[in-house]
């Protein structure tokens, strides 16, 4: 059977198939990434009162393009999948991308390591490799 399509119908076509295959750009990805992430934290319990320091001295953050740089064996290896991570002396390893002729961190690896380094410094501070378990033991037991 023809089918025969108007040239409206062949231009709407044209336009969804150049809006679907548009990459969304970077800070779509950062709003997105910090939307969801909020999201997370404000479905976690109020706390009365906090008003927490923890103080964290000669934080190195390692900005590095590529895992060889990593000091950790686990890291470096070629087949790693260890997008950045930190040590109880307070280094913090994180790839770098170049924005422009600026460097670049991917603010949530970032911020998860130095959620790290908060934990070590002070056990209060959930450790991030453990917030699903936490929660799935919290919803195991009616919390
Ligand atoms: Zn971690």
């Amino acid at each position: 059977m023809k089918q025969k399509y108007s040239s409206f119908t062949l231009a709407t076509l044209l336009i969804s198939i150049l809006l679907a295959s548009c990459a969304q750009w970077a800070s779509d990805y950062r709003r997105d990434g910090f939307y969801l992430t909020q999201t997370a934290f404000e479905s976690c319990e109020e706390p009365n009162n906090l008003n927490m320091v923890v103080e964290l001295k000669n934080v190195r953050v390692h900005i590095v393009s590529d895992r060889k740089y990593f000091e950790w064996e686990k890291a470096s290896a070629e087949d790693s999948r260890i997008l950045g991570y930190a040590t109880t002396a307070n280094d913090i390893f994180v790839f770098g991308r170049k924005l422009g002729n600026q460097i670049v961190v991917n603010q949530a690896i970032l911020g998860h390591e130095l959620n790290h380094l908060l934990h070590y410094q002070n056990s209060m501070v959930a450790n991030p490799d453990r917030l699903d378990i936490i929660e799935h033991e919290l919803r195991a037991h009616g919390r």
